[in-house]
């Protein structure tokens, strides 16, 4: 990205006092990185310039795009941080140390790694390292996220180690904040570089399918238009494709049969409010056959990182089956820019009234997006910062647990085996039959440690039991098990009832 591209940008998202800003401190950080050249060849500064571009199409906050302008500049030039500070004043300074710090950080893992090798929680490593401002966090990912895209540059080896460490640690952290979009790039990306043949064969399945599910879905989408605009609600409506690395991971569990898998595209129906949503539902399950099991409140019970959407999977006439997934716009725009968005509604709309309304619905759990909303809140206002405040520990109540593949789950502290089971996925967990925690068998009451790498053990005679009930915490475990519970007793009254009517005749 170069300087004039960068200001243009910016031009729709701050005032010409900022613009002033900015514009200086990109004639500084080019000045800085004069010398420098990327692998590519081209001027270094195209590359923190790029990462101001992406903060700013997050619409973060003028510091946080000054900032990532001036990135790298204490860590590979001779700026010091003293003269940021007089420059660009303390909050800049605060984030451009924070940045640099997580790379210092990041080296001084990679050695304690090379001792280590069985050493496995880099991630929270990392986490506790920039805990201090999240917007330290924003700006590594925005980093990290130019980083890959021009990866190209770099040898096969540096790719591939670098696409794994995106894989296992900033993927999950995008995905920690619900930035849906970033992570989904910057899984598509290191999926590209980490196998490339799984890659392109999964792209070449998922492509091939799309082609004859696209023709077929346009149908129901005028059916769906043309009966939500009769009962006179206002929405749009866009089809959302399933990501190729998101594709091979849920291939994996059907036995590679792509005609078992749904959602290759779902229709998204983003509305003005929450009871229209639910109206939506009302009228999708009046048109179409919905398949019960499959609908999921996540406005009710939002996912751990603050995810909300009502998800419904419905048969229509001709067969198909189709993934709805509705929404208000605020919850499409959290889901897809996750903190990043929560900065913006920060900006806009940060009223006493409005954060009573809505703060409150938040469950405890997700108590921390509070605590920063009300802290950038007041960064925003240009008040004092108190530093304690200021300083957040996202992870304290989570620890992070491993699957044998090396996929990170995150749990909350004090988890059991089985919580971690219905994470991963709930057919798994009700043919549970025992678990192994880092190579040795652990009982189901065994607490998980952080950094724990946990083994499912199933067997097909294994099924959900009234006792686990003990042996959960989470509400997603809970709630899962309830429903096993019920069915599996319904199935069983259902047999005792077949049996009397056979015995009767
Ligand atoms: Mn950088």
């Amino acid at each position: 990205m170069k300087r004039g591209e960068l200001l243009t940008l910016a031009e729709t998202h701050y005032n010409e006092e900022q613009l002033l800003e900015l514009e200086y401190a990109i004639d500084f950080a080019s000045n800085a990185h004069s010398r420098q050249k990327r692998k590519s060849g081209e001027p270094y500064i195209v590359h923190p310039l790029a990462v101001a571009g992406i903060l700013a199409k997050w619409d973060m906050d003028i510091d946080t795009v000054i900032a990532g302008v001036l990135h790298d500049t204490v860590e590979d030039t001779g700026v010091t941080l003293e003269q940021i500070e007089s420059l660009f004043g303390r909050d800049v300074a605060f984030l451009v140390d924070g940045v640099t710090k997580v790379g210092q950080a990041r080296a001084g893992m990679k050695n304690l790694e090379s001792y280590l090798p069985q050493t496995k929680d880099n991630l929270s490593k990392l986490l506790i390292a920039v805990g201090k401002d999240v917007r330290v966090i924003i700006i590594k990912l925005a980093d990290r996220l130019h980083n890959m895209r021009t990866l190209e540059h770099m040898s096969r080896e540096k790719q591939k180690k670098i696409a794994r460490e995106t894989m296992e640690v900033f993927a999950p952290l995008a995905d920690r904040l619900n930035m849906g979009r970033v992570r989904v790039q910057l899984e598509e990306l290191s999926f590209r570089y980490l196998t490339p043949k799984d890659f392109s064969r999964t792209k070449a399945l998922l492509d091939s399918h799309l082609k004859k599910s696209q023709r077929k879905l346009a149908r129901v989408r005028n059916e769906v238009a043309r009966k939500l605009t009769e009962e006179g609600i206002t929405f749009e409506m866009d089809g959302r494709v399933k990501s190729v690395y998101s594709l091979f991971k849920k291939l994996d569990r059907y036995d590679g049969d792509i005609d078992q898998i749904h959602d290759l595209i779902a229709l998204r129906i983003i509305t003005n409010d929450l009871d229209d949503c639910y109206l939506v539902l009302g009228v999708l399950h009046d048109l179409y056959t919905p398949l019960f099991e499959r609908i999921k409140d996540y406005v009710a019970l939002p996912k751990a990182n603050g995810y909300q959407s009502l998800h419904t999977t419905v048969q229509t006439n001709t067969g198909q089956i189709v993934e709805f997934q509705v929404r208000t716009r605020e919850m499409h725009d959290y889901a897809e820019r996750g903190l990043a968005a929560s900065f913006h509604y920060n900006e806009q709309k940060m009223t006493d009234a409005y954060k009573k309304r809505h703060m409150a619905e938040l469950p405890e759990h997700l108590h921390w997006i509070r605590d920063l909303q009300e802290t950038a809140a007041k960064a925003g206002k240009n008040t004092v910062i108190d530093s304690k405040k200021f300083r957040m520990n996202l992870f304290h109540d989570r620890i992070f647990v491993y699957s044998p593949k090396g996929d990170i789950w995150d749990l909350p502290y004090g988890a059991y085996p089985l919580d971690f089971a219905y994470r991963v996925h709930s057919d798994v967990a009700a043919r549970t039959s025992g678990f192994r925690v880092n190579g040795a068998m652990k009982p189901f009451s065994y607490k998980l440690k952080h950094g724990d790498t946990v083994e499912i053990l199933t067997s097909k005679n294994a099924s959900p039991k009234a006792e686990w009930k003990e042996y959960i915490i989470t509400a997603h475990a809970k709630d899962k098990l309830r429903l096993q519970l019920s069915r599996q007793n319904r199935n069983l009254i259902e047999k005792f009832a077949g049996r009397l009517r056979i015995r009767s005749k």
